[in-house]
């Protein structure tokens, strides 16, 4: 490995705030630009926009502001790439090495992804490290293992032989958000280069960093010209609209909020075209009297608190039967209040900033709404002790009314609301009153009820006596509001490809 990369993995776990390094400095000091037929090229525009680090409020790099001209050119190149059939056609086991050689190279170049991840997002640099980026790789080697196999049905009627087998589906927009950027946008790349399309990648104009440092990894791995292209800009009437509405798009595969879904899937229309939405999220922990609540503390704490909340499987709502209702709180919030928040650069931190201004500034205003009967146990404010960046104290409110927005809506905040309830039927009820249907995590020591209670929550995936354990060959998406479709093995396969049937008659 290249000495300046292990120098900084060594910087990283050194437990010592990490300064940016000079090779580093001066990666960011250039504009960052779209990425496009394997060339970095500037915007037809010629204006540029800042990204931030949360954590100072500082300004971090510019970067290229997409207009409708620069999607066109990126989806020429992904289309032309796609005629020429170089990777179309290329054998899967040959893709495959190719998209294990990405799984690698991010691997190789871990530290600074996760540093430039966490300098983005102001999320901490071991979530970054030890989860986001070495997952990001993952995403990489398990498809190209997953889908190197031709899948082909054969079925034989006495006069015809009928065979089906699968084809790309062409140019495919990627649009995804900024709370797990190179994790989300590698969960929809890896999948859609196995089956052979072309990709226009939009990342989160709040992090773009990753998917621009990644697109130097594509040229080192040997992906040929156009198959991946990445622009950089805003969404509404933006770049992200410009891409997602324009027919030459084969299939939209989206994770962000349910609002822009919804007006996504109007743009879609002019298709149709194929879309996928991993959308919004209020998932719950259900506690039940039987459960080992030392481990469900430590647990639930993860799910209302990791990425300062910004998960959208996080269970911001916990359910705590009547009986250790009290027990279950007063540990859940002194645990609470032990999290070390602070620089999210020194890798003993648990919790970093939020992504930006206009967020923190829409979480607080759910806060503010804390008002008695609601009680605020711990948090609702900055720790006194950190005069800049967008941080906020890991926040636990009771008494709050099912039906407060505190309650209903998405915050996607370090706050957590705790509910009593008395049995089994009621708390069913409680966790499925919000439009959304992500997540769920049951703790018991009752496993048929465990069983019984999973297959009444609305939820796409329910998790018991744990929260956040993934096996990437399983469905994953939301129901009601949180989604449309799903992704994870087959599942994304069956997205990013189109079956075709073809019939011999052979008398
Ligand atoms: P967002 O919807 O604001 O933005 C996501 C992406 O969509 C960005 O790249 C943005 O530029 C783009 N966009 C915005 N408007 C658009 C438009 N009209 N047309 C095309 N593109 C457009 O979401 P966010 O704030 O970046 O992310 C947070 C949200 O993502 C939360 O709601 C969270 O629950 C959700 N999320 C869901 C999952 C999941 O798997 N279900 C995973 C992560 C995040």
């Amino acid at each position: 490995m290249d000495i300046q990369l292990k120098s900084l993995e060594d910087e990283i776990l050194s437990g010592r705030d990490v300064v940016v390094p000079p090779f580093l400095k001066e990666w960011l000091s250039k504009p960052k630009l779209n990425f496009i037929g394997n060339q970095f090229c500037e915007s037809n525009s010629k204006k540029v926009f800042c990204n931030t680090n949360p954590a100072t409020e500082e300004d971090l790099s510019w970067v290229v502001l997409s207009d409708k001209v620069d999607v066109q050119n990126a989806i020429k190149m992904a289309r032309a790439a796609f005629e020429q059939g170089g990777w179309t056609t290329l054998p899967l086991n040959e893709r495959a090495k190719i998209v294990k050689r990405l799984g690698d190279l991010i691997l190789e170049h871990r530290a600074p992804l996760a540093l430039l991840e966490s300098l983005d997002t102001g999320k901490p640099i071991f979530e970054t490290f030890d989860g986001d980026i070495p997952r990001a790789a993952s995403n990489f080697h398990f498809f190209a293992d997953f889908a190197s196999y031709e899948e082909k049905l054969e079925f034989e009627n006495g006069h015809d032989e009928h065979t089906a087998f699968r084809e790309p589906l062409g140019v495919v927009a990627l649009i995804t958000p900024w709370n797990l950027p190179l994790y989300l946008e590698t969960w929809k790349i890896a999948p859609a280069l196995m089956m052979g399309n072309s990709i226009v990648l939009k990342p989160s104009e709040l992090t773009p960093l990753s998917a621009c440092y990644f697109a130097e990894l594509t040229l080192k791995a040997g992906l040929p010209s156009g198959v991946f292209n990445v622009i950089h800009g805003f969404g509404d009437k933006a770049a992200g609209e410009f891409l997602v509405s324009d027919p030459e798009i084969d299939a939209i595969s989206f994770t962000g909020e349910t609002s822009t879904g919804r007006a996504i899937m109007r743009s879609a229309a002019v298709g149709p075209t194929r879309i996928s939405f991993e959308l919004g999220g209020k998932g719950a922990t259900v506690i039940f009297e039987d459960a080992d609540i030392e481990t469900a503390v430590q647990e639930t704490l993860r799910a209302g608190f990791r990425n300062q909340g910004q998960i959208c499987l996080a269970t911001p709502r916990i359910f705590i039967h009547e009986k250790c209702y009290s027990k279950f709180r007063d540990l859940f919030v002194q645990k609470a209040k032990e999290i070390k928040l602070g620089n999210p650069l020194n890798y003993n931190t648990r919790m970093g900033a939020l992504i930006g201004r206009e967020h923190w500034e829409k979480v607080m205003s759910y806060v503010c709404r804390a008002e008695a009967p609601l009680r605020i146990l711990t948090g609702g404010d900055r720790p006194k002790e950190i005069k800049k960046g967008t941080f906020l104290s890991p926040t636990v409110i009771e008494n709050v009314p099912l039906e407060h927005p505190i309650s209903k809506e998405e915050i996607f905040g370090p706050v957590v609301s705790l509910y009593s309830f008395k049995d089994e039927a009621q708390v069913v009820k409680e966790v499925n009153s919000t439009q959304y249907g992500l997540s769920a995590s049951i703790w018991t020591q009752d496993l048929a009820r465990a069983e019984r209670v999973s297959k009444t929550i609305h939820a796409g995936l329910v998790w018991v006596n744990c929260w956040f354990a993934r096996d990437l060959r399983v469905p994953f998406g939301g129901q009601k509001r949180s989604g449309v479709g799903r992704e994870g093995g087959k599942h994304s396969l069956d997205f990013f490809s189109e079956w075709k049937s073809v019939c011999v008659r052979r008398k």
